[in-house]
Formats: structure tokens, C-alpha cells, sequence
């Protein structure tokens, strides 16, 4: 196998802020891996707030090329065991090697990764459109452009939050889902918890800092809204410290690294009684697509990443006002554009 790497930037429609930093460009890692005439293609897109950026991913995966080099792709499930202790700083680069070992397998079967796995893309629940942070008229303003979507998650963190979320009730009938990213107190949480249900908001996701584990027994008691842990649900080890916390949990791709530990973070969560989300970062259809791969395994999802860029340099599922339309093709089902 031959695994190389490039830097695609990812232009965003709108400046994109959540609570902690704002963004117009994206970088993404593109992995490919060759083997046999038959190229698999994987993506992380690093996160700083996870300690990973283009430069380490890259590094992080051009130190296991001679490693695979003689490995055989079908034993996937040991390679990608046996990747994760040799990246175990780099969940981002063992998120490149999973998916582009998938999109191999599938590709060499000549079956879309779904069917491998038992799948049926129609039992896909809806994905929420994402509004980031901005002035109460720009937030307005973009939810106008989306009005008819079904699901919207709003960005929240800021000061003004009940007022923009009364302001773009106005703006749709849309079910509200909002995402703090660690911004709040738990006191903050319970309270605005109970004018955000009466707004139509179905669920918090991530209302305060990872660290303030045990605070968020109180707000999972009191809040009157299910909380979903996003940064306190990284790893598969994450998941069995959240029953009583949170009620259910976000999965990414690149944060736990990849197909295969996002499964074990799915039984995990089935079996502690958690509800399931399939998130992602900014990313190009290679990672979305990935991740709405197993969207049938899940309760919410929010696959928008690829819809929030211009110039998205793969086709793969199309996002058509949050209902996602999975590629009947190999592999994750992507072409390069
Ligand atoms: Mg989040």
C-alpha cells in the first residue's frame, strides 16, 4: 500500500464563528491510499482545539508509510487497531487512514460502504444546517437564505443568545437544535434551557467545558431540554462517563478517528441508553459522506460541512435542505471533482 497526502483549502460561504474563534478558510488533509490499482481516499480536517493541525496530520501519517507499506487492506479492522497506538497524538491522521481503507474495501467489493456494513441509507434521520454566530441581522439574514430547511442548528455563546434565537423564530417553523460549544454555567444552562424549549428548540449540545464533568450532573437533572456531549465525547473511552451527565453524544469522525471506533462509540452509547449524533467539522464531501455512511445507525445528524463551502473539490452525497442523498457508487461513494 501507498499511502500520500495533500492540503485542500476549503472556502466557507459565510465567515464561520462559534464561541471560541471564527473562520473563512478551512485546510483539510486529503489521504490516498493505493494499492493494487485501486485508490481509497480518506480527509481529516484537524481541529486546534484537539492539539492537530494540517502539518502534524501529515507528519503523523508519513510516519506509518513504511509500516504499511506490506500490509494487506482486507485485515483493515488490525491494521487500523495497531495505526491507533502508532497515532495515538493524531486521531485526525487515524480518521484519514480509516475512511480511505474503507473507501478502498468498498471500492475493490465494488459496494457502497452502507451495504458492507448492513446499512439502509433510507432510514437516515434528517441533517440540521448550521447557523454560526454573528449580529442578530446577519443571523437573520442567513437564516432567510434557509428558511425551508427542516432542522437548524444555531451556534449560541454570546450574551444576546434568547434574543437572537426569539429573532429567528420569527424566521421559520424549522426545528431549533443549539450548540454552545462549553460557553455557558450550568446555572446559565438550566435557565435559558426553559425559554429555549418554549422557542422550539429540541436539544443543548456541549453547554459547558469538558472539564466540568461533574457540574453537568445538575444541569442533566434540571435543564428542560436533553444536553448531547460534544467535546466530552472524543474517544470510545469517553462514553461511559456521560450516563447521567448527558444524554446522548456527538460523534465525529475525526475526533475519535475514523468507521471503526465511531461504531464502538455507537454500542457504547446503545448500551448505556444514550442517544446517538453524527456530527462533523468543516470538511469536503469526503468526510461527510463518510460519516453519513453509518447516519443510519443514528438518532440525530448533522452532516452540513460540505454544504457550508464553495469549493468543495469532491462530489459525494447531496445535502438537499437536510435530507441526505447517499451515492449508490463504491467505497464512500465520492468522485474527485
Ligand atoms: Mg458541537
Amino acid at each position: 500500500m501507498r499511502l500520500t497526502t495533500r492540503v485542500e483549502r476549503l472556502r466557507l460561504r459565510h465567515t464561520f464563528t462559534i464561541s471560541r474563534g471564527s473562520e473563512d478558510v478551512t485546510p483539510v488533509v486529503i489521504a490516498e491510499l493505493e494499492h493494487d490499482g485501486i485508490v481509497g481516499t480518506g480527509e481529516a480536517s484537524p481541529s486546534k482545539f484537539y492539539g492537530e493541525t494540517t502539518e502534524s496530520v501529515r507528519a503523523a501519517l508519513a510516519g506509518i508509510e513504511d509500516w504499511l507499506a506490506f500490509r494487506d487492506p482486507f485485515s483493515y479492522h488490525h491494521i487500523l487497531e495497531e495505526a491507533a497506538a502508532r497515532l495515538e497524538k493524531s486521531r485526525a491522521a487515524l480518521c484519514a487512514l480509516d475512511l480511505a481503507l474503507n473507501d478502498w474495501i468498498g471500492r475493490r467489493l465494488d459496494q457502497p460502504l452502507f451495504r458492507l456494513l448492513g446499512l439502509d441509507p433510507e432510514r437516515m434521520p434528517l441533517s440540521t444546517f448550521t447557523i454560526g454566530i454573528d449580529t442578530l441581522e446577519r443571523m437573520v439574514e442567513k437564516l432567510r437564505e434557509v428558511a425551508d430547511f427542516p432542522l437548524i442548528k444555531v451556534k449560541v455563546g454570546m450574551p444576546n443568545d434568547l434574543e437572537v434565537l426569539r429573532a429567528l423564530r420569527n424566521v421559520t417553523r424549522a426545528t431549533f437544535r443549539v450548540d454552545a460549544n462549553c460557553a455557558w454555567t450550568a446555572r446559565e444552562t438550566i435557565e435559558k434551557s426553559r425559554e429555549l424549549e418554549a422557542l422550539g428548540v429540541e436539544f443543548i449540545e456541549q453547554p459547558m467545558p469538558p472539564d466540568q464533568l461533574d457540574a453537568m450532573e445538575e444541569v442533566h437533572a434540571k435543564s428542560a431540554l436533553p444536553v448531547i456531549a460534544d467535546e466530552n465525547s472524543v474517544l470510545p473511552r469517553d462514553v461511559p462517563k456521560l450516563p447521567g451527565r448527558f444524554h446522548g453524544i456527538n460523534i465525529k469522525l475525526v475526533k475519535c478517528g475514523g468507521i471503526l471506533p465511531a461504531l464502538q462509540m455507537i454500542s457504547m452509547a446503545r448500551a448505556l441508553d444514550l442517544k446517538v449524533m453524527i456530527g462533523c467539522m468543516i470538511e469536503s464531501s469526503v468526510g461527510c459522506t463518510a460519516g453519513a455512511q453509518i447516519g443510519p445507525l443514528t438518532d440525530y445528524l448533522d452532516l452540513d460541512g460540505a454544504a457550508l463551502t464553495t469549493n468543495d473539490p469532491y462530489r459525494g452525497m447531496i445535502f438537499d435542505k437536510g435530507r441526505l442523498r447517499m451515492p449508490y457508487s463504491p467505497g464512500l461513494g465520492v468522485v474527485r471533482r
